[in-house]
C-alpha cells in the first residue's frame, strides 16, 4: 500500500515522496565483495513554498539506467510521478528541482528525460566538473550531457556556493560523497528540517566510521557527516533519509562516535 509522509516546517508543508526501491549487492555500495544484498528506497522530497513547488532529488526516472542493469534491480508499483499526483501536484507544477549530486538514482526524472517542464534544475558546478572527469561508463558522467544541454537551453542553473534557492530553502555544499554535493535546510529561523542527500542517506550511514566505497572523498564525507548531523541535533531538526527503506523521517541524537535515529513520521 502506498503511503506518504508529510511534515510542516514553519509555514512550509513538506511531502516525502517515493520512487520505489532498488536492490543491489552490498559490494556495489561498500566496495569489496560482500555477498549480501542491500535494499535502498528513493525518497525525493517536495516542499510547498508559497506559490513555488520545490523538489529535492528526482529518483531513477522512468526506468533503470542501462549501465546498472544486472547490478541493480528496481522494484516499484508506482513512480515518483504517481506519488507527486497523490500529493496533489502535476509534473507541470514543479518550479524548482535541486539535485544533491549527479548519481543516477537522484537525477532520473529531472534529466532523463527532463520531466518537469516549468522547472529550473539546480546543480553545483563542482559536481558537474567532477562528473566530467569520471570514467565513460560512470553514472555521474552519464548525467553530463543532459546538464550541459539544460544550461544551454536555460532550464538548468549552475551554483558555485551555499545560498537560498528560495526563502526558506537553503543549499549548503557538503562534499565527500561527491564533489559539490549539496544538502538542503528547509525552513526559517529555528524551525528547520534537514535533507542531507547522500551525505547521510539511511540509518546505517549515521555511523560516521562506516566509510562508504561510493564516497569520492571518504574523509570529507566523514567530517561533513558529523558536522551536519551535529547541527541537526542541536537545532532539533527532523532529518529526511533519502535511501532509508524503513522510517525515513527521524531525529538524530549523538551516541558515542556516531548518531542514533528516532523515527518521528506520522503516516497518512
Ligand atoms: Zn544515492
Amino acid at each position: 500500500m502506498a503511503t506518504s509522509t508529510t511534515l510542516d516546517v514553519g509555514q512550509k508543508r513538506v511531502h516525502i515522496l517515493d520512487d520505489g526501491v532498488f536492490v543491489t549487492d552490498a559490494g556495489n555500495l561498500f566496495g569489496g565483495s560482500r555477498k549480501a544484498s542491500i535494499k535502498g528506497a528513493m525518497h525525493p522530497v517536495l516542499v510547498e513554498a508559497g506559490d513555488e513547488v520545490v523538489l529535492l532529488d528526482a529518483g531513477f526516472g522512468p526506468e533503470l539506467p542501462e549501465m546498472l542493469v544486472g547490478r541493480y534491480e528496481l522494484r516499484r508499483d508506482e513512480t515518483l510521478l504517481d506519488h507527486l499526483d497523490r500529493a496533489g501536484y502535476a509534473a507541470e507544477d514543479v518550479t524548482h528541482v535541486i539535485l544533491s549530486h549527479l548519481d543516477a538514482d537522484h537525477v532520473g526524472w529531472a534529466l532523463s528525460p527532463p520531466s518537469f517542464p516549468n522547472s529550473t534544475v539546480y546543480v553545483q558546478e563542482a559536481a558537474l566538473e567532477e562528473a566530467r572527469q569520471m570514467p565513460e561508463k560512470d553514472g555521474r558522467r552519464a548525467a553530463v550531457p543532459a546538464v550541459e544541454k539544460g544550461v544551454e537551453d536555460g532550464w538548468c542553473e549552475l551554483l558555485d556556493t551555499d545560498g537560498d534557492v528560495l526563502p526558506g530553502v537553503r543549499v549548503e555544499v557538503r562534499s565527500g560523497h561527491s564533489a559539490g554535493h549539496q544538502i538542503v535546510w528547509i525552513g526559517d529561523g529555528d524551525d528547520l528540517a534537514l535533507y542531507p542527500g547522500d551525505l547521510a542517506p539511511a540509518k546505517i550511514w549515521l555511523d560516521p566510521d562506516l566509510i562508504s566505497g561510493v564516497d569520492t572523498d571518504p574523509e570529507a564525507a566523514r567530517r561533513n557527516r558529523i558536522e551536519v548531523l551535529s547541527a541537526a541535533e542541536s537545532r532539533d531538526a527532523p532529518v529526511i533519509l533519502y535511501h532509508e527503506p524503513g522510517d525515513c523521517l527521524v531525529k538524530v541524537r549523538s551516541k558515542g562516535e556516531g548518531f542514533e535515529a528516532f523515527p518521528i513520521g506520522s503516516r497518512e
